[in-house]
C-alpha cells in the first residue's frame, strides 16, 4: 500500500488524512502542537472553555456537496444539533441599536424603519442578500478538473451571484457602508468584516447565516476537530502529534519523505503540506518552490493584506448581563499600535451549557489585526509583551463595566492572545486566520495546490483560495487526494 506523509493537523491535514484512508491509502499526520486541529480549537481557563474559532460554518445546509463532505469527515452527522440562531450580529451606537436577523423580511422592515431615507439603499442591498443565497463553494473537485458540464451546472446554480457581483464586486465594505446616510447603517455595514474586503463577499456572509447554510454546531470549535480525528483514527489513519516537522527530503524532482525536528526520517511515496503557506515554503520545501503568484501576493500588503485578532475573554455572571450573540458597541476611544479604536465586539457563550460554570458565561472580544499590527507585538520584547496585553485586558475590561455597570465585580478576566499567540501555536504568518484579504480592483487569490518542480507534493491548506477559512481548508484536502489519484489514472470522483 503506497504511503500518503501529511505535514500538519490541521482541517485542511486531517481531511487529506481522511480521503486518503477512504482511497486505500496509508496515512500518517505529522503534527507540531500536543493535539490536532490548528486554528479550528478551543482551550481552558479557570474552569471555561474559550472557542477560537467557528463564528459560522459554510456548508450546514442538507444535501449541499459540501454538507456531504462535512458528514464524509465526520465533522457533521445527520444528528447534529446546531446552535439556536435568530440573528448574524447587532450594532449598537449608544442606546439605538439594529440587528441583521436571519429572517430577511424582518431586517428589512427594521432597516427601512431605523433610516426611510436610505429606502433605495436598502431594498437593492437586501435584494442581493436574497440572490447570494445561491453562492456555494464547489468542492466535488478542484476547478481545473471540472469539466464543461460541470461549469454549465455551476453556472447555472449560481445565476444569482452574477447580479450580486455586478452590483457589490467591485466595491469595497467601506463604499457599501458610505452608500448609507443613518450613522448606524454605517457602523453596522462595517462592524463585523473588515471595511478593506470586497462588499460582494459580506453579502455573501450575511446570505449564508440567513439561508441556514452557516450554523455553529452545538460544542463548538474543539468538539467538532475531534469528531474528524476520531473518524481519522476509526479509518486507520495515524497521527503523531508532538511531531515538528523539520523539512521535507527532496531528491530532484521527488520527495522521497520527511524529516522531524528530532531527526526521525519517515518515508513516503506522497507527501501533503498542510500547513501555513509561508511555513511551507520557508521552511518545509524551501523558497525557490513557492508558486509566483503566492510570492507576489506575500510581496504585496497593500493589495493583499492579511488580517488577525488581538482577543480577551472574561467570564462572567449570566444573570447581569442580558445581550446575547454577538454585538457590537461605541466606546469611549483607545489606541491599540497608534491606531484609535472606538467601537468594540463582543460575542458571549451562553448557549453553551459545557463552556462555563453554573451561572457564568465566557464573553470574548476581538479587535481585527493587520500585518502591521503583528510587527507590533512581535517587536515587544517578553515583559512588555505581558504588560501590553494586560493594558488591553483592562481597558476592554473597563468599557464593559462602563456600558454594563451591573457586571462591577462580576467579570474576570481569562485570557489575553494576540496575532503573535497564532504565530506561536500554528506556524501562522503574520499570524493571519484565514487567507488573502480579497481587496476590490484586486484579482482573488487562487492557485491549484500542486508544487512546480514537484511531482509528488501537493498543498492541502486554507492558503490554497482566498479568502481561506474551513470550507476552504477541508475542500483542499480532499483537493490534494483527487490529484494524486488523478495522477495514478484512478477515479477520483468521491
Ligand atoms: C479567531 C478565529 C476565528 C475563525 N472563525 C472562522 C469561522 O467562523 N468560520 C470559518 O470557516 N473559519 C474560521 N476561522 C478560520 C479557520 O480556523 C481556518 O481557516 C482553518 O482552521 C485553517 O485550517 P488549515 O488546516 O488550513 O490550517 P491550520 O489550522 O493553520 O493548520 C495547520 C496545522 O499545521 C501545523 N503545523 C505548522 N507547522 C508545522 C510543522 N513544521 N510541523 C508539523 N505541524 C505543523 C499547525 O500546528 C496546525 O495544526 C477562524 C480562525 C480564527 C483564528
Amino acid at each position: 500500500m503506497k504511503k500518503i506523509v501529511i505535514v500538519g493537523g490541521g482541517i485542511a491535514g486531517l481531511t487529506a488524512g481522511i480521503y486518503a484512508r477512504l482511497s486505500g491509502y496509508e496515512a500518517e499526520i505529522y503534527e507540531k502542537n500536543p493535539i490536532a486541529g490548528g486554528q479550528c480549537m478551543g482551550w481552558n481557563r479557570k474552569g471555561h472553555h474559550i472557542d477560537n474559532c467557528i463564528h459560522w460554518l459554510t456548508g450546514t445546509k442538507e444535501n449541499s456537496s459540501l454538507r456531504k463532505l462535512w458528514e464524509t469527515i465526520g465533522a457533521l452527522a445527520p444528528s447534529t444539533e446546531f446552535v439556536q440562531h435568530d440573528k448574524f450580529y447587532t450594532s449598537y451606537i449608544g442606546n439605538e441599536s439594529i440587528t441583521l436577523w436571519k429572517d430577511l423580511e424582518r431586517t428589512k422592515n427594521e432597516l427601512l424603519q431605523l433610516s426611510p431615507e436610505d429606502e433605495s439603499e436598502i431594498n437593492k442591498f437586501m435584494e442581493h442578500v436574497k440572490y447570494a443565497t445561491c453562492c456555494q463553494m464547489p468542492v466535488d473537485k478542484p476547478m481545473d478538473m471540472m469539466n464543461l458540464v460541470d461549469y454549465i451546472k455551476l453556472g447555472k446554480s449560481m445565476a444569482g451571484m452574477q447580479k450580486v457581483t455586478k452590483e457589490y464586486g467591485a466595491i469595497d465594505i467601506g463604499d457599501l457602508a458610505a452608500g448609507f446616510k443613518h450613522p448606524l447603517l454605517k457602523a453596522l455595514f462595517t462592524d463585523y468584516m473588515f471595511k478593506e474586503y470586497i462588499a460582494s463577499s459580506y453579502l455573501v456572509s450575511y446570505a449564508t447565516i440567513a439561508s441556514g447554510n452557516g450554523e455553529i454546531p452545538v460544542g463548538g470549535s474543539l468538539a467538532m476537530t475531534n469528531r474528524i480525528i476520531a473518524k481519522f483514527e476509526s479509518l486507520g489513519g495515524k497521527l503523531y502529534c508532538n511531531r515538528p516537522v523539520k523539512k521535507v527530503m527532496i531528491s530532484g524532482t521527488i520527495a522521497n519523505g520527511i524529516e522531524l525536528l528530532n531527526g526521525h526520517i519517515i518515508s513516503a511515496d506522497y507527501v501533503i503540506c498542510a500547513t501555513d503557506a509561508m511555513e511551507m515554503f520557508h521552511k518545509l520545501l524551501g523558497r525557490t518552490f513557492m508558486d509566483k503568484k503566492w510570492e507576489a501576493c506575500f510581496n504585496d500588503e497593500e493589495r493583499y493584506p492579511l488580517a488577525s485578532g488581538l482577543q480577551v475573554a472574561f467570564s462572567i455572571d449570566k444573570s447581569k448581563f442580558e445581550l446575547t450573540d454577538t454585538v457590537f458597541l461605541d466606546c469611549e476611544p483607545f489606541e491599540v499600535n497608534g491606531k484609535e479604536i472606538s467601537r468594540i465586539s463582543f460575542r458571549t457563550y451562553e448557549y453553551e451549557k459545557d463552556f462555563a460554570p453554573e451561572g457564568k458565561t465566557v464573553l470574548q472580544s476581538n479587535i481585527a489585526q493587520f500585518d502591521d499590527d503583528y510587527r507590533y507585538w512581535k517587536a515587544l520584547n517578553k515583559d512588555d509583551y505581558k504588560r501590553k496585553k494586560q493594558e488591553f485586558s483592562e481597558i476592554i475590561k473597563e468599557r464593559i463595566e462602563k456600558k454594563f455597570p451591573q457586571l462591577v465585580n462580576h467579570i474576570d478576566l481569562l485570557d489575553c492572545w494576540t496575532p503573535v499567540t497564532y504565530e506561536r501555536y500554528c506556524n501562522s504568518y503574520h499570524g493571519a486566520y484565514m487567507s488573502f484579504i480579497t481587496r476590490k480592483n484586486v484579482k482573488s487569490f487562487h492557485v491549484k495546490g500542486t508544487v512546480k518542480g514537484l511531482s509528488n507534493v501537493f498543498v492541502a491548506s486554507q492558503w490554497i483560495m482566498a479568502p481561506g477559512g474551513l470550507p476552504v481548508a477541508t475542500a483542499a484536502g480532499k483537493f490534494a487526494v483527487q490529484r494524486i489519484l488523478k495522477k495514478e489514472k484512478r477515479d477520483y470522483m468521491f
